[in-house]
């Protein structure tokens, strides 16, 4: 191994020796000096570093190779913040993450012109709206329906608005949109561990999917009303607990200490099973006026609140629950945390004004990372 990316990857390993404080600028700690840290900053010819090493050379030094790392493994962290950064804002290839690329002519689309680049390194060419590579209308468009939508809209209601303002699209290809983006976004969201305590709840919401009255599981934590994870069952009574809880235990990456939940037989055989003896479960019987579980109860509420939209829903293996899950962890601001977000309150940070374009990019980028 070339000794500069090795020394990069011990720093990578050491820690966190890089934090990032716009989406275009960076910090990397000196390795010899730990009281000195150099800038890095996005030009238009990639990245640039204020070290010596790279004022001579003038090519990728080991401060620049670790931001490259930490870009495409998306670990920015600033604060204990995970950072999801605006990637196409950084105008880095998209294959070989190079930052000498040019502009190589335009790509039509039904709400205007898409440019498109050319990496100097790797040849290819690729254009900077990630995960909308190949569709017909644009980012703002999509993003802009998947918001209606989990805010209460129905897709024939969006197809109307959007007719409003010249934009013709058909409530399928709506609908198309909302299971495609709401499953790319989840997958990468599902791996990202949110900062939240040791308490847990969990609760069941009566929802209609396809004509047919299912109950959704779902976990929250109880500081940050991060919504963990969710199950959806035929029945209450019935149902087994154990795959809502091992999803909960994977979304926060550890047992909880505290297990709050109501008086559901279920609960308490898959907390000794999957939780174990060490997690203290506390059951609630629910009296009318007395709710226990009341910080539940707006997460409940958000999704009762759509049932009228899930009434419309096709099959019961959806995406669309997953997708209200990032809706509400992601966009939705909360009077108990100040106004933040719960994903915010678990120190997940997304750039940008349009966070379901950022985390779509990120997304995108990522599936093609894995590959
Ligand atoms: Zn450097
Ligand atoms: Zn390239």
């Amino acid at each position: 191994m070339n000794p500069r990316i090795q020394r990069a990857k011990q720093m990578m390993e050491s820690g966190n020796n890089v934090s990032q404080f716009a989406s275009d600028k960076f910090t990397v700690k000196s390795q010899t000096n730990p009281e000195k840290s150099y800038t890095i900053t996005k030009t238009d010819n990639g990245l640039v570093c204020e070290c010596p090493d790279h004022q001579t050379r003038k090519a990728d030094c080991k401060h620049i190779k670790i931001v490259l790392q930490v870009i495409m493994k998306n670990k920015c962290y600033q604060d204990n913040t995970f950072r999801i950064m605006e990637r196409a804002k950084l105008q880095l290839c998209k294959f070989c993450d190079s930052g000498r690329i040019t502009k190589k002519g335009m790509r039509k689309t039904k709400d205007g012109n898409i440019q498109i680049f050319k990496c100097l390194d790797c040849q290819k060419r690729f254009s900077t709206n990630f995960g909308f590579e190949k569709m017909r209308h644009d980012e703002s468009t999509i993003t802009g329906a998947l918001q209606m939508y989990y805010s209460g809209m129905s897709v024939r209601d969006i197809e109307n608005h959007y007719e409003m303002l010249g934009i013709t699209v058909d409530h399928s290809s709506i609908y198309d949109w909302i299971c495609k983006y709401s499953t790319m976004a989840s997958n990468y969201l599902n791996e990202i561990v949110p900062r939240v305590g040791n308490w847990v709840r969990a609760d069941e919401v009566w929802v209609k999917v396809a004509g047919e009255q299912k109950y959704l599981f779902a976990s929250m934590d109880d500081d940050t009303r991060y919504w963990l994870a969710s199950d959806l069952a035929d029945t209450k009574f019935q149902h087994n607990a154990d795959k809502l809880l091992e999803l909960t235990k994977k979304a926060i990456g550890k047992t909880p200490t505290q297990f709050i939940t109501d008086g559901l037989p279920a609960y308490k055989k898959s907390s000794r099973k999957v939780f174990g003896k060490k997690t203290n479960h506390t059951r609630f019987i629910h009296i009318q006026g007395n709710m226990n579980n009341n910080k539940m109860e707006r997460l409940n509420g958000e999704i009762r609140d759509r049932e009228k939209v899930f009434r419309g829903l096709k099959k019961k293996d959806t995406p669309i629950f997953e997708g209200m899950k990032a809706y509400y962890n992601f966009t939705k601001k909360h009077g108990a945390l100040d106004g933040k977000t719960p994903s915010e309150a678990a120190l997940i940070q997304v750039d940008g004004k349009n966070r379901w374009k950022t985390i779509i990019q990120n997304a995108s980028l990522y599936k093609l990372n894995q590959a």
